[in-house]
């Protein structure tokens, strides 16, 4: 199970509305406590390709972010990305990039009016759908 506090998914949305009609993207950081996640803080980052369709993290912004996680003793727990225009699951290239089985892979589709979130594990290429609660 992955918390994630409203504050900090009204961010998210509000950060990949202003980045439309590219994608948005960003980190995720927090404690983990008998196994659940709990989120403390996301990172909106620069979408270097600019793009619709892919992202890749500002690597000065990706560290600046590893370092403000280790000053604030929390830890790395995934990242996040928008798709403008398709549903809230990973693309081909998604699973391709997801190179760590621990982190989790948040994705906002905002293909409809209502925005959709869900939270992935990929492994191996299989992707498996992580319980997620907002509140
Ligand atoms: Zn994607």
């Amino acid at each position: 199970m992955i918390k994630l506090p409203k504050e900090f998914y009204e961010q998210i949305l509000a950060h990949a509305k202003k980045e439309l009609p590219n994608e948005a993207c960003g980190l995720i950081a927090g404690v983990i406590e008998d196994g659940n996640k709990i989120i403390k803080k996301v990172y909106l980052l620069t979408n270097v390709d600019h793009s619709n369709e892919h992202f890749s993290l500002d690597p000065k912004e990706h560290l600046a972010a590893i370092k403000d996680m280790r000053a604030n003793q929390i830890a790395p727990l995934g990242n996040w990305h928008s798709h403008p225009e398709s549903p809230s699951r990973p693309s081909e290239e998604d699973k391709r990039l997801a190179y760590d089985p621990k982190a989790s892979y948040m994705i906002l589709s905002l293909e409809k009016e209502t925005p959709v979130l869900n939270s992935f594990h990929i492994e191996n290429n299989e992707v498996t759908k992580e319980e997620l609660i907002i509140e």
